[in-house]
């Protein structure tokens, strides 16, 4: 059956916006989201309806705002497919998940110890172990790329060693779209007892992933790349390993017992939840996953690999556009630039058209570096781009590069 993205597209009222008289174009869709009427209203409800802390109070509205937002780690669990439901912590996203554990290995490591991550990193995978690796004094190592961008596996099998304790590296790179060999990865980590965080900022919303299937040991994702509001995410962690480091926010909630000499922390997963969460998001998030369930992944994958290959053909036809990361492997991102024009000009152009796009470092300067370039323009596909605009950002392309040369 066809992809229905004309239906789909009525999910998403932002999509009426006008943008400098022209109708709203979005290809920031790594950046974040767009989110469905479902999942606005999801807050609205909360606020209108059930309003309250939870895990706290004995009265009826409490229990309410409680009973869903565990329903949504359920939902979480399921769609993840983790084994536990509290192996699933809420987090304000990825990069808060991320420092979670690189600050919770401050106490397991030391000099002796190494820790490898990809060259293919967004900064949230690089500064808060450049961080830990200050404290512990354990070194880090670095995956190289090879000139297509695309991980260097042999070079890691050279890095790695019985002294690498953690691997850390995205699922899909949020600066080309490169998917990496995460499989092959966490086996050969796992064969060496290191410890694999597989960051999936960016391929949450374009597979269904399966945590128990991959083995992987932590995973980390953010709602507003999935149609859910910001500020929300998730942390999944082995059971064991959870249950092994320590938080680093202290407060209210992630307590069992607190005396002025001492205080035991609450059992996972609120061990890693201290303070009021973002109540209303981890709802929405649980809304916005059923929300994309019911789409189909199978199907979003589908539908947005034939974009990005019809994009990729036309952008090809423009003279002097180079694509970096141009590889098989990859999902629902191109990252060009036109010879001569800096990318932020491109993009400035871009936008006067209508057509939202992403300039510059992506987050990701030393794929930059590897590139020997300042920035590209990013334009970052999903399902409810339709091959239609794909031939108005060609248009937009080919006028920005004349009114710039
Ligand atoms: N990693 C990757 C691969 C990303 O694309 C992003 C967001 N651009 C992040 C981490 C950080 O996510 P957040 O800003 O939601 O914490």
């Amino acid at each position: 059956m066809e992809f229905d993205v004309k239906n789909i597209r009525e999910d998403f009222p932002i999509l009426k916006k006008q943008i400098n008289g022209k109708q709203l174009i979005y290809f920031d869709n790594a950046a974040t989201s767009q989110t469905p009427t479902c999942v606005i209203n999801s807050i609205s409800n909360y606020y209108n309806n059930y309003n309250s802390n939870i895990h706290r109070g004995v009265h009826s509205l409490s229990e309410e705002a409680t009973e869903a937002y565990e329903e949504s780690r359920e939902k979480l669990r399921k769609h993840f497919n983790a084994k536990h439901k509290e192996e699933i912590i809420f987090t304000s996203g990825t990069t808060h998940s991320i420092n979670i554990v690189s600050n919770g290995f401050l106490n397991l490591l030391d000099e002796n110890d190494e820790i490898i991550v990809s060259g293919l990193e967004h900064h949230s995978n690089i500064v808060p172990w450049q961080m830990m690796c200050n404290k512990t004094k354990s070194k880090l190592k670095v995956i190289p790329l090879d000139k297509n961008g695309e991980l260097d596996l042999k070079k890691f099998k050279r890095l790695i060693s019985e002294k690498t304790k953690l691997v850390f590296l995205n699922h899909v790179s949020n600066a080309l779209g490169i998917i990496n060999p995460i499989e092959e990865i966490i086996k050969i980590s796992h064969h060496y007892d290191a410890i694999v965080l597989v960051d999936g900022a960016q391929s949450a919303a374009h597979f269904k992933i399966d945590l128990q299937k991959l083995n992987v040991d932590f995973f980390t994702a953010s709602a507003h790349k999935l149609c859910g509001p910001t500020g929300v995410g998730l942390l999944y962690g082995k059971k064991e390993l959870l249950e092994k480091i320590e938080p680093f926010m202290g407060g209210g909630e992630m307590i069992s017992d607190v005396t002025f000499d001492k205080t035991t922390y609450a059992d996972i997963p609120h061990k890693f939840e201290a303070g009021t969460p973002n109540i209303s998001g981890v709802i929405a998030f649980g809304v916005a996953i059923d929300y994309m369930n019911n789409i189909g992944f199978e199907k979003i994958r589908d539908y947005e690999d034939k974009l990005l290959t019809y994009a990729t053909k036309k952008l090809k036809e423009i003279d002097d556009l180079i694509i970096y990361g141009d590889v098989k492997n990859k999902t629902s991102v191109i990252s060009f630039n036109l010879t001569g024009l800096h990318s932020y000009d491109v993009g400035s152009i871009l936008d006067k058209f209508g057509v939202a796009v992403r300039t510059g470092q992506h987050c990701a300067q030393p794929i930059m570096d590897h590139f020997n370039i300042p920035g590209t323009v990013r334009v970052s596909l999903s399902f409810i781009n339709t091959f239609k605009e794909i031939d108005i950002l060609y248009e937009a392309i080919v006028k920005a590069k004349s009114m710039l040369s």
